[in-house]
């Protein structure tokens, strides 16, 4: 398979090894399980859990006779999916049997599509660390998950959950684009992301329903790629990493002993921190793909295919790109933001209205900060959108000093109750009686007769006495209007 574009990393991303600098070289299979009720080809419950073969029809448990029926809900995620990855949906699709023998395979062989995959070739944008990075994607196709076979309940017997077979996964191949463990992590971060801005994947990766296989070689900078190996059973996206950069070393460290790379199918245990071998490479015609004759091949309308695209929702990069024009957020604060769909409209709540700048600040700063601290979610925040809103606009209004706020906020997330309410109920109103400022600047300038003679010579000693009159008034007193006053009373 080719890349996109030839790339070479930045000499930055090479590894030195004892002879000089090699390239890591990745692509990605990235396995997600559609959300969907029922299965692909069954009306079978595809939740996750449940007690052991309570998910199972006949059509899973592959009953002679069963014929299986297309969920057109699942197809319909797969071309969402294939439209949020820029691609190319192809009007007509085929189903084939992938053959092989697995006691968590009751057919004999997966359903899964072949040389005439749904989608076609797409892109993914990818920021990493401020770099922008296109992945090339070369195709998604629908196809059924597999049992789980179980080893570890009996000293001599192993059993089979049929649960998960017959759920409909979405295979997604990227091109060999990938130069960095940084970029391989990026690149399936931001593809969980748009699947759950769409909704047609949770990417829980605990659960298992998104998983990545990971192809890494390596070679010189600028030469032809080398040999790949193929990492299974990766979980999490820090494992990637480590994964990445481990085979890596290991490819590396052959290579320069004048060894060769043996092509093959290789574990990761996190455990260790180590990839190991688990199989030479199968090939294609090991699995004697053909035609499934128990379904037709599927067809899609024109129509049907742009009605689909009309509903997608705003993804990432559009939401990123309009948080920064609409509302001046930096690129950086735009992403934090935009991570979750559900972050995005919190904070365009707090937004709509105000400063975008000033309730980024406090939507990232304040909140994202307390949510983190608490292990919430926005989706449980105890300040909705309309009470930090409120917030804000005390700020803006003069009503309540930054300081203040601050308060405010914490006393909103223990107490809730109407910020405006609460600022009037505990006299947390911002000073703005210059009589009662007056008061408390003359006070701070007797006591301090020493320091009024220092501010002469070093008028940088003015922030002192604002702190002094802030400490004086509770922190309610408005600090430009003390500053100004100060100013004057001290003949500046
Ligand atoms: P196969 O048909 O053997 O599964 P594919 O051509 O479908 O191989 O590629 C599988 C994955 O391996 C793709 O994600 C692709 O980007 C990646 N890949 C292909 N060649 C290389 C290579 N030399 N180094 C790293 N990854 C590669
Ligand atoms: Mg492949």
């Amino acid at each position: 398979m080719m890349e996109s574009a030839k790339r070479v990393a930045e000499k930055k991303d090479w590894i030195k090894g004892a002879s000089g600098d090699w390239e890591i070289v990745i692509g990605m299979e990235v396995h997600a399980q559609v959300l969907a009720r029922s299965k692909l080809f069954s009306g079978a419950s595809a939740e996750f859990g449940g007690e052991p073969n309570d998910h199972v029809s006949l059509v899973d448990a592959a009953m002679p006779g069963m014929l299986p029926v297309i969920n057109s809900f699942c197809v319909e995620q797969a071309v969402r999916t294939g439209l949020g990855l820029k691609a190319q949906i192809n009007r007509r699709s085929v189903f084939d049997r992938k053959n092989y023998f697995y006691p968590d395979l009751p057919q004999g062989y997966q359903i899964s599509q072949y040389k005439q995959p749904v989608v076609g070739e797409g892109q993914v944008h990818v920021d990493v660390e401020g770099r922008a990075v296109e992945v090339g994607i070369e195709r998604l196709h629908l196809e059924q998950d597999a049992g789980k076979s179980l080893h570890d309940q009996h000293p001599n017997m192993s059993f089979v959950d049929l649960n998960r077979s017959g759920c409909a996964l979405m295979e997604i191949v990227s091109k060999p684009d990938m130069r960095s463990a940084e970029e391989a992590k990026a690149y399936v971060t931001k593809l969980r992301q748009i699947m759950r801005y769409l909704g047609t994947c949770d990417g829980n990766m605990e659960q298992g329903s998104l998983r990545a296989d990971i192809n890494v070689s390596v070679r010189r900078p600028g030469a032809e790629f080398g040999t790949r190996c193929e990492i299974k059973n990766v979980n999490s996206i820090r494992f990637m990493g480590q994964a990445i950069d481990y085979e890596a070393r290991r490819q590396i460290g052959i290579l320069e002993d004048g060894g060769s790379i043996a092509q093959e199918t290789r574990l990761f245990d996190a455990r260790k921190g180590e990839t190991r071998s688990m199989r030479s490479k199968e090939e294609a015609h090991d699995y004697r793909y053909f035609p499934d004759p128990d379904l037709l091949p599927l067809e899609l309308e024109e129509n049907w295919i742009a009605g689909i695209k009309a509903a997608l929702p705003e993804l990432p990069d559009e939401k990123i790109a309009r948080f920064m024009k609409d509302y001046g957020l930096t690129a950086y604060d735009a992403q934090v933001l935009s991570a979750e769909r559900a972050s995005a409209d919190f904070f365009e709540q707090v937004a709509r209205g105000r400063d975008g700048k000033t309730a980024a600040n406090w939507v990232i700063n304040e909140l994202f900060g307390r949510l983190n601290k608490e292990g919430k979610g926005v989706d449980t925040t105890p300040v909705s959108a309309a009470q930090l809103g409120e917030i804000v606009d005390l700020i803006a209004g003069g009503t309540i000093s930054g300081k203040i706020a601050k308060d405010l906020f914490e006393i909103v997330w223990t107490e809730g109750g109407s910020p405006a309410a609460i600022v009037e109920a505990r006299g947390l109103k911002q000073v703005t009686d210059t009589g009662a400022i007056e008061k408390a600047v003359m006070e701070i300038i007797a006591a301090n007769p020493d320091k009024v003679e220092q501010v002469k010579v070093k008028p940088t000693m003015l922030g002192w006495f604002v702190g002094q009159v802030m400490k004086s008034t509770g922190g309610k007193a408005n600090p430009q209007a003390v500053s100004d006053l100060l100013k004057v009373k001290l003949g500046f």
